[in-house]
């Protein structure tokens, strides 16, 4: 029923709140038992790539975009790796405002840049990473009065905790783990802060641990270093200087997790795991979640018979290049029966 519908009562809206809706939330919690029973756990991953634009961006934009609305904004700018500028796009388009968005040059999956292109957004190319785009943006953003979209907007982070309830009305409980990609480290800030507030409510007894997952060549968290050069096949968390790295340090800390990286090659396993073995087509950058409980499983470090959530952040159509370079190819035949009989034995 749309995030401001469902959840209104517990977001800082007003009747005077624009109630933009493009059905977001409310995605499937899917059990993944095949997968589970080989890492001994209870698997469970939550379908963001459902949301209307595809990933679980548009949790936070609807909030975003209707406050930005309210204060009278005329014009959305925001950076992205990709996901935010087909987001931002998408709802620019429903509300009728126009939308910039700053993409790093060249390194924008295809699906997304299809998006930002048809939703009719300005798409900008920045010849810089995804951290000097942003920089770009606030700047933008101030000289311009353009309002801006990316996870800085507070708003963004307080309708993503919508998550987090949803994981716990379905599941009546919290999951022992929580397990989540980590790029610009928004969502795990807002499903931390979500499952708290759950639990305030007396809706929940226990906190889940908060398992950050980062690309092994991007992972400022994971190693507690700097990472101006961020690389990775997982455009989407192509990241080196998390804006909301506090909050996330913090949320890992209290909950007694961890941060983790994955190597490029793991994600892709992970992802075709995910794919030919539970039927769930995730992008690249939500893979790291099950290759991060891959690597915790080989290590002896995962408790069995643990209840885990991986949010499942992005839909795997966003990024087809990715999925077709390590898929196999088609068989090819002529249009001969005998030859269809080859091919099938
Ligand atoms: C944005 C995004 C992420 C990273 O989320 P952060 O809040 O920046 O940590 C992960 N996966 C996908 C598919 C995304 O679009």
């Amino acid at each position: 029923m749309g995030v401001l519908k469902r959840y209104g009562t517990y977001l800082p809206i007003s009747e005077k709140t624009p109630k933009v809706n493009l059905e977001e939330g409310s995605t499937p919690l899917v059990r993944l038992d095949r997968i589970g029973d080989e890492l001994g756990i209870e698997l469970w991953a939550k379908l963001e790539g459902c949301n209307p634009s595809g990933s679980f961006k548009d949790r936070g934009m609807v909030l975003a975009v209707a406050k930005a609305l309210e204060d009278g904004a005329k014009a959305l700018v925001c950076a992205s790796t990709g996901n935010t500028s087909a987001s931002a796009a998408a709802y620019a388009a429903h509300v009728g405002v126009p939308c910039y968005v700053l993409l790093p040059s060249g390194k924008v999956a295809l699906g997304k840049l299809a998006q930002a292109l048809i939703y009719g957004a300005r798409v900008i190319a920045v010849d810089g990473n995804f951290d000097r785009a942003l920089e770009l943006a606030r700047q933008a953003s101030e000289a311009k009065g353009l309002a801006m979209v990316n996870s800085v907007n507070p708003y963004r982070i307080i309708s993503q905790k919508t998550g987090a309830w949803e994981i716990c009305e379905s599941l009546g409980r919290a999951p022992d783990l929580h397990v989540i990609p980590v790029g610009n480290a928004g969502n795990i800030s807002a499903y931390w802060a979500g499952y708290k507030d759950f639990k305030s409510r007396g809706g929940i007894k226990d906190l889940p641990k908060m398992i950050g997952i980062q690309a092994e060549g991007a992972a400022p968290l994971a190693t507690g270093k700097p990472c101006p050069n961020p690389e990775t096949i997982a455009t989407a968390i192509r990241i080196g200087n998390p804006v909301s790295a506090k909050t996330a340090i913090s949320a890992v800390a209290e909950s007694g997790g961890l941060f983790d990286t994955v190597t490029d090659d793991e994600i892709l396993k992970a992802q075709k795991n995910l794919a030919s073995r539970a039927g769930v087509f995730a992008e690249p950058a939500s893979c790291a979640t099950l290759a991060g409980l891959v690597k915790l499983a080989q290590a002896k470090k995962l408790p069995q018979g643990a209840k885990a959530v991986i949010v499942l952040t992005g839909n795997g159509l966003k990024d087809p290049d990715t999925a077709i370079a390590q898929a196999e190819t088609p068989v090819k035949i002529g249009d001969t029966f005998e030859e269809l009989l080859e091919a099938l034995s």
